[in-house]
């Protein structure tokens, strides 16, 4: 919602997804996708529309698309057609894109979104459809000329087109990362915004609530979440301003300028282009069977919302831990490595408190921790026998993570064994009495606050490595 002069506004927003699809090689040819090679080295004939050239479907592809669509809870058709959308650019050599328009191999899905609040929302999905990428003009590589880069040329694309049902920035922020986690989950795009793997076009509209849809404007080719937020607010704040001076939107394609964060006009509805769409001749109409449909959808993985009812139903954790563990499937496969035979609300204390915390300020990865869920494992299990107590569990921790090593050996090395031994707490108590009369006067007379200064001296006594737990019993006891 918008605060506006006249009252309050609702932001209607839909996005279209653009995420490459992992496959070897390309939709239509046998060239590789491998990110980062030499321009051009990665661009068959028909990559480069060499005249004569005939586009063959990669299977994988199609794979793929059906996959996603079954992870996105949404229609397969049995029955799609490829389409060439026409337009003219120096980076698409054919001067059109094979892609997808009346029938996309993807009907109607639903995503649900986790909220940051624990709320969740669902976001209906109009379709999904295969298409093709284009090349990449170069303009910085010569003083006056502009070089054109193939190899993107052609590599598979699943454009995921959401309905109008997301409200604010905070909602499309989070339906982009559930929809990167079911991608990465199902292993149907890497989702790395930085290489461009995952790419948006952002439509935005407003309107008075309970009023019919608002003209919207599309800004394009957004490529970061923060970036498509940013957007979001600044065109939703445009649109109300015009509005309420009484003017009017103009449906327009617009761009996003991250460095001032505002969104400018790129084209007009008036010179929006006619694509003549028609069904390509050289691509027969892919027909899927249902028992190709059926044997993909048996070999799904366990996907987000399934995981996190299982670490909420059968391993006892929080909405909001479970969560946190399922948004990446690695830290997932992480923790679970971690719970494997113990405790898991306390395995997930850790791998979300002390070693995410670590791995944050290192800025690093769940990959890269030095830590391993076995060794993990290991700290917890010296807790669970009572060898370490939660203190020196914590200084263990910090010194598994600076240098990779296990933590038995950390805790012989430095002779780091907690105390349970009664008899010697005893006797570290009884010197602590002894040494502190008068506190003890204080204690009996009704000072109560005073337990915990005694508990404090006694774990000083043994350097912290006193078992808590028996010093309280045997300071209780012996002050009555
Ligand atoms: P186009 O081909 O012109 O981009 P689509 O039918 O593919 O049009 O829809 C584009 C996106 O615009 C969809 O994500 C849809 O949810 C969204 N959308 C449609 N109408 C509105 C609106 N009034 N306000 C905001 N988003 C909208
Ligand atoms: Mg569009």
């Amino acid at each position: 919602m918008i605060e506006g002069a006249t009252g309050r506004w609702e932001i209607v927003i839909g996005l279209e997804v653009h995420a490459q699809v992992v496959s070897e090689a390309k939709l239509f040819s046998g060239a590789s996708t491998a990110f980062g090679a030499e321009p051009n080295a990665q661009v068959s004939f028909v990559d480069a529309a060499m005249p004569g050239m005939l586009p063959v479907i990669n299977e994988t592809c199609v794979e793929q698309a059906v996959r996603t669509g079954l992870g996105l809870n949404a229609e397969i058709n049995r029955h799609s057609v490829f389409d060439r959308k026409n337009y003219f650019y120096p980076d698409l050599p054919p001067n059109y894109q094979i892609s997808q328009y009346k029938q996309p191999v993807v009907g109607e899905g639903m995503v649900t979104v986790d909220l940051e609040d624990g709320s969740v929302c669902e976001v209906g999905i109009e379709r999904l459809h295969l298409e093709q990428d284009a090349g990449k003009s170069l303009h910085d590589q010569h003083p006056d000329a502009t070089y054109v880069d193939l190899n993107r040329a052609g590599v598979a694309l699943m454009e995921i087109v959401s309905k109008p049902d997301l409200r604010n920035a905070d909602q499309a922020g989070a339906y982009i990362r559930k929809l990167r986690a079911i991608l990465r989950y199902l292993g149907t795009c890497d989702g790395n915004m930085e290489q461009g793997s995952l790419r948006c076009d952002v439509n935005v509209s407003v309107r008075k609530p309970g009023e019919s849809l608002g003209t919207r404007c599309e800004i394009k080719n957004v490529n970061s979440v923060r970036f498509v937020q940013q957007a979001i607010d600044y065109e939703a704040r445009r649109q109300v301003d015009i509005l309420e001076e009484g003017g009017e939107i103009e449906q327009e394609t617009r761009l996003f300028d991250a460095e001032r964060g505002v969104t400018r006009s790129m084209r007009s509805k008036e010179e929006a282009h006619d694509y003549r769409y028609f069904p390509d001749p050289d691509l027969l109409p892919l027909v899927l069977s249902e028992d190709y449909i059926e044997a993909i959808r048996a070999d799904l993985p366990e996907l987000p919302d399934q995981k996190k009812t299982r670490f909420v139903e059968s391993l006892g954790l929080s909405e909001y831990d479970a969560g946190v563990l399922v948004t990446e499937k690695e830290v997932a496969d992480f923790f679970e490595r971690v719970a494997d035979g113990r405790d898991a609300k306390t395995a997930s204390n850790w791998v979300t408190g002390d070693l995410f915390g670590r791995l944050n300020d290192a800025g690093q990865g769940i990959a890269e921790s030095p830590v391993s869920p076995e060794n993990l494992g290991g700290l917890i299990d010296l807790m669970a026998d009572g060898t370490l107590s939660g203190r020196l569990a914590k200084e263990v921790f910090d010194e598994m993570f600076t240098s990779g090593r296990p933590a038995s050996a950390i805790v012989e090395e430095r002779d780091l064994k907690q105390v349970s031994d009664t008899g010697e707490i005893e006797s570290l108590v009884d010197t602590v009495i002894s040494d502190n009369a008068d506190k003890v006067e204080e204690y009996k007379a009704g000072k109560d606050k005073l337990f915990g200064f005694f508990v404090g001296q006694v774990m000083k006594a043994s350097q912290g490595k006193a078992n808590p737990k028996v010093v309280n019993d045997i300071l209780r006891e012996k002050l009555g």
